[in-house]
Formats: C-alpha cells, sequence, structure tokens
C-alpha cells in the first residue's frame, strides 16, 4: 500500500514562486488541456506541466527543484498557450531553472553543454522526420544517434536568377490568410522560435521567404517543415502580424493534398518521435548528473495523483488572493 510522504505546504515558497513568475497558477483548475497540449508529453508522458503547476501551486519548491523534466522542457510555452485560464506552466518552468542555477543544483558549465545537446537533438529530429519522409524509423541504435547528433544539415542551395518568381497559386491558397508577403525579414520569429537552432535545419523566417519566392517543390519536399512544435511563438512576436506557425501548418497540409508525403506521415513522425525522446531525457539526465528516479521523492509516490497531495495540504494553506 503506498503511504504519502509527509510534504509540507509552503505558502511562503507558493507566494515567492507568484511574486517571481506571475504564471497564475491559483487559477488552475486541473483540466490537463496543458498536458495534453506540450510535445513531450504528447510523445513520451514524461512531462506533465500540470503537475508542475500544481507542486507550485502547494509552494514545493523542493519537489521542483529535483524534477529532471523541469530540463526535458523545450521552453515551446504550448501549455501557457493553450491554457484556458491564462495560467504560465512554462514560465514557473523557467523560474525553477534559474533557481537550480542560484541554489548551486546545476553548473553553467552543465547548462551550455545542455543547449549544445539541445541544438544537436533537433538535427536527430530532422534525420527521423527525413526517415520516416521514406519509410519508417523501426529502431533507433546508439550508432545512429550518435551519427545523426555530429552531423549537420546541409540543405543544397541554388542560387535564383530570375527575379520575381511568381508564387503557384497552391501555395498562396495554402498559406494564405497568414499573409507571408508581409514578411519584411526581421528574423524576430526565428529567434523566438524554440526549434531554431541551425539554419539549414528549420528557421521560419527562411521558409517564409521561401514561399514569397513560390519554392514550393523545395519546400513540400523538406522535412524542416514537420519539425515545428505549433507553439505559435513565431506568430506572437511578428510585428508585421505574418502568422508563422499557419504558414508551416500551410505547407504540411498542401505537402499531404498534392501527394508530396502520404497521409500517414504524422503517424510515423509521432512513432519516431516514441524513440527519439527517451534518448533526449537519458543523455540530459546525464548531463546534469541529476538524482536517479528512485530517489526522487516525488517520484517514489508517482502513482499517487497530485490531487492527493493537493487535497491532504488544502487546509493548511491560505487562498492565493487573502
Ligand atoms: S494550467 Fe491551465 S491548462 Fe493546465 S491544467 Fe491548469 S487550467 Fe488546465
Ligand atoms: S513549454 Fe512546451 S515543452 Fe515545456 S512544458 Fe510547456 S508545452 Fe511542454
Ligand atoms: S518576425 Fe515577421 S516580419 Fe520578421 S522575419 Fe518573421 S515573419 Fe518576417
Ligand atoms: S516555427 Fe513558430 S510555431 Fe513552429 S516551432 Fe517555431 S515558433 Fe513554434
Amino acid at each position: 500500500m503506498l503511504h504519502l510522504s509527509p510534504l509540507k505546504p509552503d505558502f511562503k515558497e507558493r507566494l515567492a514562486i507568484e511574486q517571481a513568475t506571475h504564471a497564475g497558477f491559483y487559477k488552475c483548475w486541473s483540466c490537463g488541456a496543458c498536458d495534453g497540449g506540450c510535445p513531450v508529453n504528447i510523445n513520451s508522458h514524461s512531462l506533465r506541466p500540470q503537475k508542475i503547476v500544481r507542486l507550485a501551486y502547494i509552494g514545493l519548491l523542493d519537489e521542483l527543484l529535483y524534477l529532471p523534466e523541469i530540463w526535458y522542457c523545450l521552453t515551446c510555452r504550448r501549455c501557457s498557450l493553450v491554457c484556458p485560464n491564462l495560467v504560465k506552466p512554462a514560465d514557473i518552468i523557467g523560474y525553477v531553472r534559474r533557481e537550480m542555477l542560484h541554489q548551486g543544483l546545476v553548473t553553467l558549465d552543465a547548462i551550455h553543454q545542455y543547449q549544445q545537446f539541445f541544438a544537436r537533438f533537433q538535427r536527430v529530429r530532422w534525420h527521423a522526420v527525413s526517415c520516416c519522409l521514406n519509410g519508417t524509423l523501426p529502431t533507433l541504435t546508439d550508432t545512429q544517434w550518435d551519427q545523426w547528433m555530429n552531423t549537420p544539415i546541409r540543405v543544397s542551395s541554388t542560387v535564383i536568377k530570375k527575379n520575381g518568381i511568381p508564387v503557384p497559386r497552391s501555395l498562396r491558397e495554402a498559406v494564405g490568410k497568414a499573409h507571408p508577403s508581409l514578411c519584411f525579414t526581421c528574423s524576430e520569429c526565428s529567434s523566438a522560435c524554440p526549434v531554431f537552432c541551425e539554419r539549414d535545419l528549420f528557421d521560419p523566417q527562411a521558409i517564409i521567404r521561401m514561399v514569397n519566392l513560390g519554392l514550393v517543390e523545395e519546400l513540400l519536399a523538406s522535412p524542416s517543415i514537420w519539425l515545428c512544435l505549433q507553439c505559435e511563438r513565431c506568430t506572437n512576436t511578428c510585428s508585421q502580424l505574418v502568422k508563422g506557425h499557419q504558414v508551416i501548418k500551410g505547407l504540411q497540409n498542401l505537402a499531404i493534398s498534392k501527394g508530396v508525403v502520404d497521409s500517414s506521415l504524422e503517424f510515423r513522425i509521432r512513432q519516431a518521435d516514441k524513440l527519439i525522446y527517451p534518448r533526449f531525457f537519458k543523455e540530459i539526465d546525464t548531463i546534469f548528473n541529476l538524482p536517479p528516479r528512485e530517489n526522487n521523492h516525488f517520484r517514489l509516490h508517482k502513482a499517487v495523483p497530485i490531487s492527493a497531495y493537493e487535497h491532504s495540504a488544502a487546509e493548511s494553506l491560505p487562498p492565493m488572493h487573502a
């Protein structure tokens, strides 16, 4: 039989987290939309933004500081985007990361290593999609992982000689309402994009530019358009009101409707993600040398719903707005 550990809810800590983040976690009504919108959770069930919100609500900073999944987050902010109550789980994650550094639980060197690893992980995603375009990814061997991590993506480029290449009608229709023609190539969307690390691999600005140049064949056959997380950060940052996420969604739809890719491609990519994400987590655990899962206080009781902790804690916590 499982027993609840004597977790001590901490009102001061809860207030400190809220004051630092303005994440509004006290408005969470546990609908689970953030869990359903998180690309990491969808592919692995290993990162639940709702759980992080709940732990923050109870003020359990100690628990949060030792959660390995804090570093599994892609910082895409989809959880915040889909929350009907405007809670910002991603901001809590950012706060916990800073606290881990502040309290010496992770080092700057480890964070630097993590950033480099994160960029190279996008290469793995690109290569995996490339495999899925031509079939499936049945297994992921160590050799394959190492090779993909260390192989930069080089897209062969051709010089565009003609001025004013007409944008094909199908492409115009697919991305029309996203207004790509308003783009003035400022790169803000790329700076905000969590996937953008190497230009040839994935760059929303370059994709929008290619749309405006009418380079339809190159775009529809590219693995890059399938790396987008649909987090809308590009759209929210664009001063020209170009909807980058809709441009890319339109390209994906066009690739399917034109038969450039088959309609089960997305399913195959999800299956491939199930192979690459566990490896992603393993490497992150190694970089940060986080405590083994068995020693993690909260994970010992992962079968216990977070609501049980909340209810056991509720009486000792004053309301957030008091
Ligand atoms: S944070 Fe928002 S989306 Fe997530 S469970 Fe709470 S109310 Fe739902
Ligand atoms: S920021 Fe993205 S990856 Fe991180 S918890 Fe939210 S949805 Fe998941
Ligand atoms: S932020 Fe907008 S204007 Fe700037 S490059 Fe991106 S799409 Fe173009
Ligand atoms: S291109 Fe836009 S929607 Fe896609 S991952 Fe980047 S920021 Fe998110």
